[in-house]
């Protein structure tokens, strides 16, 4: 998608802090980290959320999970970290492209704000 600032990063339109990235996904720092590790995945296929994704990205998404644990320990994140991903308006997504926030190098709280 022509507009969508993660596509760009993605296509490497706009420059980001890219950690990893292969056919399908590519995972770069947050430009506002929460977190002293704080690292976005997202599929390089343009979907918009969660909500939006269809059955024909269930592959991309169970690669996308499935690479979870390997940035992690590229990361060093061996004490545990916590995956999120926010949808939708009550869900406070700002960016809408497809992507999980990776946070950890810290002791995360309960219950989410
Ligand atoms: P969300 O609020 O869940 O949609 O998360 C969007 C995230 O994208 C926020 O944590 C932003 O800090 C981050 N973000 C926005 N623009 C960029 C960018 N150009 N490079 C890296 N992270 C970004
Ligand atoms: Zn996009």
């Amino acid at each position: 998608m022509s507009d969508c600032i993660f596509c760009k990063i993605a296509n490497k339109e706009i420059p980001s802090n890219m950690v990893y990235e292969d056919d399908v996904i590519a995972v770069f720092h947050d430009l506002e980290p929460q977190a002293p590790v704080h690292v976005l995945l997202v599929p390089k296929k343009h979907i918009a959320s969660l909500d939006a994704a269809e059955f024909e990205d269930m592959e991309a998404m169970g690669w996308l999970l499935h690479k979870v644990k390997d940035v992690a320990k590229l990361l060093n994140l061996e004490n545990g970290y916590r995956l999120v991903c926010n949808c939708g308006e009550d869900g406070l997504q700002t960016v809408p492209h497809l992507h999980f926030h990776l946070l950890g190098k810290r002791k995360m709280t309960w219950p989410p704000g």
